[in-house]
Order: C-alpha cells, then sequence, then structure tokens
C-alpha cells in the first residue's frame, strides 16, 4: 500500500507485485542461497531488483522503495526508513 507525503511517495516492499518496478531477483548462485544482508538472510527467491540494466538494487522483503517529486527512487531498509520518515507518517494524503 503507497503512502504519499508532501514530497516523497513510498511503497513498503514485501513480495513480487507490491511495486511496479521490481522484478525478479536473480542471484548469480545456487538455489537456495541467502542473503548476505545481517538484517535479512531470507532466501534468493524472496528478493527483488529495483531499477534498470544499468543500475539495479537488491531488494529485501520489507524494505521501502521511495519516489521523490522527480522520479529519482531509492530503496531504503526499515531501519533507515523510519529514522528518515515515520515521523511525518501523521502528514500523509492521497496525490
Ligand atoms: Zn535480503
Amino acid at each position: 500500500m503507497p503512502y504519499c507525503y508532501k514530497r516523497i511517495k513510498a511503497t513498503q516492499w514485501f513480495k513480487l507485485g507490491d511495486h511496479k518496478d521490481v522484478r525478479p531477483y536473480r542471484m548469480l548462485g545456487a538455489v537456495g542461497e541467502i542473503c548476505d544482508r545481517p538484517r535479512c538472510q531470507r532466501p534468493a527467491a524472496e528478493h527483488g531488483m529495483y531499477g534498470d540494466v544499468i543500475a539495479s538494487e537488491r531488494v529485501c522483503p520489507g524494505d521501502w522503495i521511495v519516489e521523490d517529486w522527480s522520479r529519482t527512487a531509492w530503496v531504503l531498509s526499515p531501519a533507515s526508513f523510519a529514522e528518515l520518515y515515520a515521523l511525518e507518517r501523521g502528514e500523509a494524503r492521497d496525490g
């Protein structure tokens, strides 16, 4: 479910289909490989990739995809998102 703030739109990603620009994640290693981020360590198959062929970023379940007013977008961990934006939730609105 997207949240719209004054300056950003943020969508928390849990699975494919949660955000239109997240593609299936292709990990180089074998099937069953585990994410190397200590905060995650989930199977590769539960991940996504945000971005294009030139620059893409792994998305772990629970990560936030944040877009600003210029359509620039980035991926934030839940902890980073909370630190940067959680206090603005009271100002959330549509559009
Ligand atoms: Zn992960």
